[in-house]
């Protein structure tokens, strides 16, 4: 097990197994938000339940956070260390229609919103669609 992703579950008070560090590992290489199916083609026989389970977890303890792109499959990303999920934490995300990859954009943040009376915020998507820098031509 590598030492700095076992150090960085124990943290966050997720119990070290092969498998959360398998999947910590896959997101943390890369570096944007990746569906379920796309980690899930990362490994060989392994249940997509299980992978599954383990996003939960992760999502669970703030390591990680999920977008719905409108690509038709939640996308899951790791957080910054000081990330807490809540409303502050929320930002953009970008999807490339070239590559279809979903990018953090985690120095833009979502703008406040005054919600009327009588709704409360639960989640916010915030999608802007276009060409990421790699498919520019
Ligand atoms: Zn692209
Ligand atoms: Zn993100």
């Amino acid at each position: 097990m590598k030492p700095e992703i076992n150090k960085k579950l124990e943290q966050n008070n997720i119990k070290p197994t092969a498998m959360r560090e398998l999947v910590y590992e896959v997101l943390d290489k890369n570096k944007k938000a990746i569906s379920l199916y796309e980690i899930e083609q990362q490994f060989d026989n392994v249940e997509r339940s299980t992978i599954f389970r383990t996003l939960k977890t992760f999502q669970d303890k703030l390591i990680i956070h999920s977008v719905d792109d409108g690509s038709g499959a939640v996308k899951y990303a790791l957080c910054d260390d000081d990330c807490t999920c809540s409303l502050d934490d929320l930002h953009y995300h970008f999807l490339c229609i070239k590559c279809s990859q979903t990018h953090c954009l985690k120095n833009m943040p979502i703008p406040k919103v005054d919600l009327p009376k009588g709704f409360s915020f639960e989640n916010a998507n915030f999608v802007i669609k276009g060409t990421c820098p790699d498919c520019q031509v």
